[in-house]
């Protein structure tokens, strides 16, 4: 089996929805091939933290697992990391919003975000502020995040 035959089939519409601070309510989402389907099939580099995060999140709801490795730090990236959206008790993500992108300096960053999902019938929200680092090749990592109350 070739690795196209294993891919998720693409959405038109991003799972992301643009998902951006300041984003208003209602929105329409932007296409994927123009959000977060240029870093995840197109090889290009998120510019922000906050881009690099919703591309991380669209590749949850795809299973791209890969591409969650490659954003992700060395130093914290999971050895075990699933991401099969088709496993049994895997979660369903339903949303993502974007609360507050900071940028601290040239190559750190934070990201506060709310992403909604589902498992085993019941309805979640994972609320995190995540660390991102940019490395010496220009690219934005993920480094680990600490998960917010409400
Ligand atoms: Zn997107």
């Amino acid at each position: 089996m070739t690795a196209e035959l294993k891919r998720a089939a693409r959405p038109l519409d991003c799972p992301c929805g643009g998902a951006a601070p300041n984003l208003k309510s209602g929105a329409k989402a932007p296409r994927f091939a123009d959000c977060c389907g240029r870093f995840i099939d197109g090889g290009a580099l998120p510019a922000t933290a906050f881009e690099l995060m919703r591309s991380r999140y669209t590749a949850y709801v795809l299973g791209e697992a890969d591409y969650l490795r490659a954003t992700w730090a060395a130093e914290t990236c999971p050895a075990d990391l699933d991401a099969d959206p088709d496993a049994p008790g895997a979660p369903r993500w339903l949303g993502l919003a974007i609360k507050r992108h900071e940028a601290i300096d040239a190559t750190h960053a934070l990201v506060e975000f709310v992403a909604r999902y589902k498992s085993g019938g019941r309805a979640y929200r994972l609320h995190e502020l995540s660390r991102f680092t940019r490395g010496d090749d220009g690219r934005w990592r993920y480094v680990d995040g600490d998960i917010l109350e409400g």
